[in-house]
């Protein structure tokens, strides 16, 4: 019997095999998925891998300002003002015999124009099963529920992950889904299902703590109850991976004081949002933002009684 009909072979293996095919059915093809080229931060190596993009009404997004408001802002920029449509940017990290992922993106069952972290990641030459670590800033869907597989199982099988306990406690709370508006219970209802996915191979993290050599967890609690920003320490330099704490590339940095929908707390969000960009235009900290232009890497500069984000060139 080919060994692919065998019932029984497991799914993981069935997925691992199914993986190691495309990586060799893809040899020698120019990759189409995007990925910036590595950033080296002393002996660690940062690249930024695309889950593609995501469709966003602006009523979503900014609930608090006028339409005049937001044509003043975005129409210099060239910007659209009905939706944006953010890029979504993995990190990923190889440290020691470490490769780690920060955030999974969003998987099939978000937006169609997300969930091409695998296909990146094969681009690269990476397998799932290369990934010993994947690390979350928060729970929500284009971060989080790319990490099941077609079968609902743990994309990257033999990984660790990790955790804000702030946010798991948040999201696995009796009354979360409760307390939840209608139109984001599906929210609720996702990160539940892929938290029970990893129960078995997730690791809490706390403020301050060193999650691997040179990777500490930052509060920037706020756009969720437990969303944590990574400072990569390395050759004497460092590097943020923020997240969503800072989201978009115009209205966060010249307007951070502006409620941003996409909060879950708005006014903790505008505290969080407004010290850390004082924090990183002081220090001249490299960032990379989830949200902003892939591959998401730039600086906070600061602009008048504001910020401008300048994109690393
Ligand atoms: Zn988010």
């Amino acid at each position: 019997m080919p060994k692919f009909l065998n019932p029984a072979l497991s799914r993981r293996e069935m997925l691992a095999g199914g993986a190691a095919f495309l990586t060799l059915a893809g040899a020698g093809l120019k990759p189409s998925f995007a990925a910036s080229g590595p950033i080296a931060l002393g002996d660690m190596e940062v690249q930024v891998l695309s889950d593609g993009h995501l469709t966003l009404p602006m009523g979503f997004v900014l609930p608090d300002q006028t339409k005049e408001e937001v044509a003043d802002l975005l129409t210099p920029h060239g910007m659209a003002t009905d939706a944006l449509t953010p890029d979504c940017n993995v990190t990923m990290l190889r440290t020691g015999d470490r490769l780690a992922l920060f955030d999974v993106g969003s998987g099939a069952n978000f937006q169609p124009t997300a969930g091409e972290l695998l296909s990146a990641l094969e681009a690269a030459g990476i397998g799932p099963a290369d990934v010993t670590d994947v690390i979350f800033t928060h729970g929500h869907p284009d971060h989080l529920w790319g990490v099941l597989d077609d079968f609902d199982e743990p994309l990257f099988a033999d990984a660790q992950y990790w955790v804000p306990q702030a946010e798991w406690d948040y999201w696995l709370a009796d009354d979360t889904l409760a307390n939840t508006p209608e139109e984001r219970k599906t929210f609720v209802v996702g990160a539940q299902s892929r938290f029970e996915a990893i129960k078995d191979q997730v690791n809490m993290i706390t403020p301050g703590m060193e999650v691997l050599p040179g990777v500490e967890a930052i509060d920037t609690s706020g756009h969720t109850p437990g969303h944590t920003s990574y400072m990569l320490h390395g050759g004497g330099d460092s590097l943020l991976v923020v997240g969503d704490a800072i989201s978009n590339s115009v209205i966060s940095f010249e307007k951070p004081t502006w409620h941003s929908g996409t909060d879950q707390d708005p006014d903790k969000g505008v505290k969080t949002r407004t010290a850390l960009l004082d924090r990183l235009a002081t220090d001249r900290t490299k960032i990379i933002g989830y949200h902003l232009p892939h591959p998401g890497q730039g600086v906070a500069e600061r602009n008048g009684t504001a910020y401008r984000f300048v994109a690393a060139g």
